[in-house]
């Protein structure tokens, strides 16, 4: 396989990296303090194309390949200071838009595709609840069909992009009973009656990407607004974790990047005891170590916009790009924070932010722990 980009690629990254200096920097440590969400980076990423990378045009997208979708996220993650918008976006592209366009019915993608790849819908996933995290096939979110309709009951938690979603893409299941064959999955508009965002929730990291609980009470939601079939809400799923596993940390490869450019001018400019800091080796090595992991972790996001455009399965290969890239992304922030000292501990330098932002990245999307399960099953442990 070969990673690099082509130069048309090149040149769309290029624009992504530009687009995102100029659009994506603004009032970034305000923000993150009083965490608030840009709605104006959301509507220039809706400009730029960014929500409908893979949109198929007939549904309003640019209908770009999934290697282009990954070069224009490790762009903008380059160019961005405001990793917490991205990764809205990234929570609405893979676990939203995705599913409806490979599981929606066509009178479905009609009506949600065209506002998801613009800017008047925005996406949330509803999959999480507090008594089912890692175990997510434990969920206890009913769904009890009556005739046209279904009627919801449960709590959902974590919900990225709830406090400004009006798309809800949410599990729940038919029978706990079943486990993961009574899951069925839903579109669920956010003034449906019985829907509510209720409590914010403030996070460490990713402060600029708006989370809350979402409570279903006798929530009745039409069964035109069933996402695939009845009881095959897991496949819905799956599909979903495959890509957002895959692809949703393709910003922080730009991110790793700029961080070590970054680090490099710094300990070619800082001097103690008479010398340039990179000439000490401890410090050279926290530097080496960050290109090494970098160069790591590229070909395996790239391998997954391969897998795909070749309608290839990649649910290990998505473990695998999730488990090293968050890992490697968390040494590499505390590398940088080590290499600026103290002023990497300052709010200024955006180091500590950066650092807060990837510890999520452990967690979300299934932990660590989960990927390390996912990847011995396969090797047949
Ligand atoms: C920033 C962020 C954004 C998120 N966004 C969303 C969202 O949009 N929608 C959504 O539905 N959810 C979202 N989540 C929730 C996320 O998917 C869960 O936090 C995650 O799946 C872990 O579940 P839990 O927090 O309940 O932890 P638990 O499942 O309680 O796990 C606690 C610890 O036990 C370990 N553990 C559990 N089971 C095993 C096992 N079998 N083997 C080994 N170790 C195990 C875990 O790895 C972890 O270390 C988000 C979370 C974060 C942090």
């Amino acid at each position: 396989m070969d990673f690099e980009l082509n130069e048309e690629q090149q040149e769309l990254q290029n624009a992504a990296i530009e687009f995102a200096r100029q659009e994506l920097n603004d009032d970034v440590i305000r923000r993150d303090h009083d965490e608030i969400f840009s709605h104006e980076g959301w509507k220039a990423c809706a400009r730029f194309g960014v929500q409908g990378l893979p949109v198929p045009p007939e549904y309003g997208g640019m209908g770009l390949g999934i290697t282009e979708a990954i070069a224009v996220m490790e762009g903008l993650g380059y160019g961005a200071g405001d990793q917490g918008l991205l990764f809205s976006l990234n929570a609405q592209l893979w676990t939203a838009t995705l599913p409806i366009l490979f599981y929606g019915d066509e009178e479905q993608r009609k009506r949600y595709l065209p506002g998801l790849a613009g800017d008047s819908v925005i996406g949330a996933n509803c999959a999480s609840e507090p008594d089912a995290g890692s175990d997510i096939f434990a969920m206890s979110t009913r769904a009890e069909k009556k005739g046209d309709h279904y009627l919801l009951n449960g709590a959902k938690t974590f919900v990225s992009n709830a406090p400004i979603a009006n798309l809800f893409v949410t599990y729940a299941t038919i029978d706990p009973r079943l486990r993961a064959m009574g899951i069925t999955a839903f579109l669920i508009d956010r003034d449906t009656p019985g829907l509510s965002v209720t409590r914010k929730m403030e996070k460490m990291g990713l402060r600029t990407s708006p989370m809350a609980e979402v409570i279903f009470e006798d929530c009745v939601v039409p069964v035109a607004n069933r996402l695939g079939r009845e009881g095959r809400g897991v496949a819905v799923f799956e599909c979903s974790m495959e890509w957002e596993r895959g692809c949703i940390l393709a910003n922080y490869l730009g991110l790793m990047r700029r961080q070590l450019e970054n680090c490099i001018a710094h300990v070619r400019n800082r001097k103690q005891f008479g010398k340039p800091i990179g000439k000490f080796q401890s410090v050279a090595n926290r530097i080496v170590d960050m290109k090494v992991r970098l160069d790591a972790c590229r070909p395996l996001v790239y391998r997954i916009g391969q897998l795909k455009e070749k309608n290839k399965p990649a649910v290990l290969e998505s473990s695998i790009a999730k488990l090293f890239l968050s890992e490697s992304l968390v040494k590499s922030c505390q590398d940088a924070m080590q290499i600026y000292g103290g002023y990497g501990y300052m709010v200024d330098q955006g180091i500590e932010r950066d650092l807060r932002d990837a510890l999520g990245s452990t967690l979300y999307s299934g932990t660590s722990e989960i990927q390390r399960n996912l990847i011995a099953g396969s090797l047949g442990i």
